[in-house]
């Protein structure tokens, strides 16, 4: 049985969308809040829901829950790296 990525089901889809998120905010607390690099970033708010986390949802969502093999048949690059499985 070779179960890929895209039969999971929705849940399980959500479930790791919210882990890479987790991630993003745990990175947020520990290093940029921790160290003070929030200074450097435009429109970043300490300890704030922001637009960062706005823009990590919504970079996440596309990654996890976008139809990929949808977007590689539209890819018009030779022996592109990506889409190496393309038919
Ligand atoms: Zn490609």
């Amino acid at each position: 049985m070779n179960m890929k990525f895209k039969d999971l089901p929705v849940v399980a889809k959500l479930a790791i969308a919210l882990t890479f998120f987790n991630a993003w905010v745990m990175f947020e607390e520990f290093v940029i809040d921790r160290f003070g690099y929030w200074q450097y970033l435009p429109f970043y708010r300490k300890g704030i829901f922001c637009i960062w986390d706005i823009t990590s949802i919504f970079i996440i969502s596309i990654l996890v829950f976008a139809k990929w093999k949808f977007v590689k048949t539209k890819c018009f690059l030779a022996n592109c790296k990506i889409c190496l499985d393309k038919q």
